[in-house]
């Protein structure tokens, strides 16, 4: 697992292991953290590496090689890649191809973490895997949405030239605890504003729209793609289909939170997408899956969270 103290990387590793697997955690800590990794740290089937896999990889498992191997490196937040583009090139690009290589001299099957960004800003709407995307090449999310799609042509080109078991998911906006309180996304900020009575952020008009899909509903639905067998080339949307303004989200955060609507306009960062919305298709046809936890739900477990590890910022009001 690369990418294992971050976000979605250390909730994988928590669901491998209580799955029973034995599973080696590659990170270099530039946005994850160790705390993130508290659960898992001392389990007798958990091995931590400090390291950047954007460099060669030798396997340091204490068993054979691995028979799975998820790709989640990556910064993940405009905020975070947009202060290291050309790490984030690296990780997407060398990374997924160190991958490749091991998963061919292992034998091991590969997911591949892409986005939703790989769609950039649509104009299909919503998208299913089919749509190609509209991404500007030279602008500052290419950083990102370039290298996801070149590690999405890079494992592609894998499985036709040399016959990997490769899988790509494009993951849509998810958000829970974990998510960096400083990662600059629209969910930790929102929540942090909240929790101190600051007022919400709204980029540009807030009239574009995302859809938040809850960590657990993100996690089973890799889970599922990971360890099927039958699935070998797959590339899947996973995320939820509700559909929420960034005004929208602003009110519904603030009744779960219980403080008043107080938003700020701020600039809007360019090359934002107007508009974002999986087709859930495949996933429901050929996992079985479809998102369970309601967006106010999955905001007040968040919410917890936020007001767990910042105790000082508790409501004002
Ligand atoms: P995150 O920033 O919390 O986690 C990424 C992890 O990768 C961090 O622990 C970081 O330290 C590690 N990392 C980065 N570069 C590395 C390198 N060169 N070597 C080793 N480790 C490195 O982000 P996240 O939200 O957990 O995202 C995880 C993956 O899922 C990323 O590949 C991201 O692109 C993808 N994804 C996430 C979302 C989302 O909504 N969370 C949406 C689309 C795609
Ligand atoms: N956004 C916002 N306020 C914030 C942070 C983000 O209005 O404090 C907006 C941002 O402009 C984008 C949306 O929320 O339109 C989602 O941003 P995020 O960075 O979470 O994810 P992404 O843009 O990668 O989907």
């Amino acid at each position: 697992m690369t990418g294992a103290a971050g976000f979605l990387g250390s909730h994988l590793v928590d669901r491998l292991l209580s799955d029973g697997e034995r599973v080696v955690g590659i990170d270099n800590l530039v946005t994850g953290s160790r705390a993130n990794l508290e659960a898992s740290a001392n389990h007798p089937n958990f091995t931590f590496v400090e390291a950047d896999v954007s460099l060669p990889w030798t396997w340091a498992g204490d068993f054979d090689g691995p028979a799975l191997i998820m790709h989640f490196a990556s910064p993940a937040s405009p905020v975070d890649y947009g202060r290291d583009p050309l790490g984030t090139m690296a990780v997407n690009a060398l990374g997924a191809m160190h991958g490749v290589e091991l998963a061919r001299a292992a034998g091991a099957r590969l997911v591949f973490a892409s986005t939703s960004e790989a769609y950039g800003d649509p104009l299909e709407h919503p998208q299913p895997e089919t749509y190609w995307g509209n991404v500007n090449p030279i602008g500052v999310r290419a950083c990102y949405d370039e290298s996801k799609r070149y590690g999405e042509a890079y494992v592609t080109s894998a499985i036709r030239q040399v016959g990997i078991d490769g899988r790509i998911i494009r993951i849509f906006n998810t958000y829970g605890p974990r998510m960096q309180p400083d990662d600059g996304r629209v969910i930790p900020n929102f929540c942090l504003a909240a929790l101190r009575g600051e007022p919400l952020t709204v980029y540009g008009s807030g009239a574009q729209t995302r859809s938040f899909c809850y960590v657990s509903d993100l996690i089973e639905g890799i889970v599922r793609l990971a360890k099927a067998d039958s699935l070998a080339e797959t590339v899947i949307n996973i995320g939820n289909p509700g559909e929420f303004t960034i005004n929208e989200l602003a009110q519904i955060l603030s009744e779960v939170a219980g403080v008043p609507l107080r938003t700020v306009n701020c600039e809007l960062p360019p090359d934002d997408p107007t508009r974002r919305r999986p087709v859930i298709r495949r996933a429901h046809d050929l996992l079985g899956w479809e998102p369970k936890v309601q967006l106010r739900e999955g905001l007040m477990a968040t919410l917890d969270y936020f007001r767990s590890v910042q105790p000082q910022t508790s409501l004002t009001h």
